[in-house]
């Protein structure tokens, strides 16, 4: 029995070439490889000595011979036979580091794998014979399966796709670190790779199947309760990054992906509270995020709502241990959140793909007769860092850096300030709101204005600007343009 190993990453590798070895299989490595296995006392034949042919162009080609792919290659003992090979049954590569390696042109071209990918694919590919190892992760498997003698054809081909998938994930890698880096804009090809995280018990609706990938960017862990669902999973994203948009404590509430409520405050309690005050009713089995982390305080009022998530960078223990009292909650805490790479949405027959929305508020002109207040002004940026969350056609009421009315995805903007209206009742007066995109007529200015709306952000641009800084000046509303949209649809 001959198993093949060469790896860039040695981690583990000690113990696991003295099990193989062990375990009666003769060992063949290529140059680092071999020294590191003699250096430890295990013994290793070089590839050389099987293919009579020496490394060469700095290691550019080492396994790359017939002798080496043919006794991986072949499927019958006859084959072998006939070109006087000896099979090589397992097979241990990981690839050359190029992820460590972007940047440099000349480093980025050392660290392109040839043969090492070629050694995965030609395991692989012969997976009914060939037992291929492209992960130090796997090593324990593999020790406990060949103690039980249970290395069986179902191992081999879990074994194979995990290589195949390493060598896709490889080439993607290799395709957009060049393209970043000679090419501008949008790349020719959209390669993404991600990995499954979890099975959903189902996706969006029950009879749909689902499951959870992820690409690295973020990372979270769930403290406490049943599993996330679809849209449990979905609602996090839009609760954690309203949250996000703040430095001072913040408390997002989520329905359907929008936000019912929202606030700042002097503590995560306080900005639960007054989040909670948005919309208490439709606050019920929501998703809730916090970000900071969340204290006894806080914890013993979250603890009287049914929260479906609660998500925030950390919790107290006694915070914790009020929290899963209830069995219901699903606690996450979250550990990265990297907006990296491309915002993707799917449609039939293929993938839109955009820039991430990081543009941020930096100036906005006041475009009314009146200035905003300096209480209003506190609130229009408030009220802007939140609208943008909510589905297009979207309209924001809030006061006291808190939301009290929000209008969601109408399919025309003057409905959503009439729903948002609806939503605040009484605290629209004084209230201020924002828009996600301009106003094409001045009759959401006056719905606003007849419900006490004193002072708008929006973006501007429309052909009716005049109109609309009309209806405000006649309402001696105060108006601020940003400049910029923010659809979210
Ligand atoms: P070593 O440290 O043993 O000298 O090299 C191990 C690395 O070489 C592994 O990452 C493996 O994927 C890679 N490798 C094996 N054969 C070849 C080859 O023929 N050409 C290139 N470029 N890399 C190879």
């Amino acid at each position: 029995m001959r198993a093949l190993i060469s790896v860039s990453d040695k981690k583990e590798l000690e113990d696991f070439a003295k099990f193989l070895a062990k375990k009666g299989y003769e060992i063949v490595a290529t140059g680092g490889t071999k020294k590191f296995l003699e250096e430890r006392e295990i013994k290793a034949i070089s590839v050389e000595e099987i293919t009579g042919y020496p490394e060469i162009l700095n290691g550019r080609v080492k396994t790359l011979h017939p002798a080496i792919h043919g006794a991986i290659l072949a499927e019958k003992n006859e084959d072998l036979e006939k070109y006087n090979l000896k099979g090589i049954d397992v097979v241990v590569v990981n690839l050359y580091p190029f992820e460590k390696n972007i940047g440099n042109e000349k480093d980025m071209i050392e660290n392109i794998d040839i043969g090492g990918v070629a050694l995965l694919r030609a395991a692989a590919k012969n997976y009914k014979r060939v037992l291929v190892i492209s992960s130090p992760s796997q090593y324990k498997e593999v020790m406990d399966a060949m103690e039980k003698g249970e290395i069986n054809e179902e191992l081999r081909r879990r074994y194979a796709l995990e290589a195949f998938a390493l060598t896709a994930s490889y080439d993607t890698m290799i395709y957009n670190a060049f393209w970043n880096k000679f090419y501008d804009g949008m790349p020719e090809h959209f390669l993404y790779y991600s990995k499954k995280k979890m099975e959903l018990r189902y996706g969006e609706n029950p009879h749909q199947r689902g499951a959870l990938y992820m690409d690295g960017n973020v990372e979270w862990e769930q403290l406490h309760g049943k599993k996330l669902s679809f849209n449990n999973l979905y609602d996090m994203d839009a609760a954690w990054n309203i949250v996000m948009e703040f430095e001072r404590p913040a408390v997002a509430i989520i329905k359907h992906a929008n936000p019912c409520g929202a606030a700042l405050g002097k503590d995560i309690k306080e900005a639960y509270m007054k989040a909670l005050e948005g919309d208490p009713i439709s606050a019920y089995g929501s998703i809730v995020a916090s970000n900071k982390r969340i204290d006894e305080e806080a914890a013993k009022e979250m603890k009287k709502l049914f929260i479906e998530v609660l998500i925030a960078p950390d919790f107290t223990q006694d915070a914790l241990e009020i929290l899963e009292k209830k069995k219901n909650i699903r606690i996450i805490k979250v550990k990265k959140w990297k907006k990296e790479g491309w915002n993707l949405r799917r449609i039939d027959g293929g993938l839109l793909v955009q820039d991430w929305d990081t543009k941020r508020l930096e100036e906005a002109k006041c475009v009314s007769k009146r200035l905003p207040s300096e209480e209003e002004m506190r609130d229009l940026i408030f009220a802007w860092s939140v609208v943008r969350y909510v589905k297009s056609n979207a309209i924001v009421f809030a006061k006291n850096e808190a939301l009290v009315g929000v209008g969601a995805g109408q399919m025309s903007r003057v409905d959503s300030v009439k729903i948002a209206a609806m939503k605040a009742g009484d605290r629209a007066k004084g209230a201020v709101m924002a828009s996600d995109a301009f106003f094409p007529f001045r009759d959401a200015i006056d719905e606003a204005a007849k419900v006490g709306i004193t002072a708008v952000i929006q973006p501007g641009g429309s052909k009716r600007d005049r109109e609309v800084i009309e209806a405000i000046d006649e309402n001696n509303m105060a108006m601020l343009f940003t400049g910029f949209r923010v659809f979210r649809h």
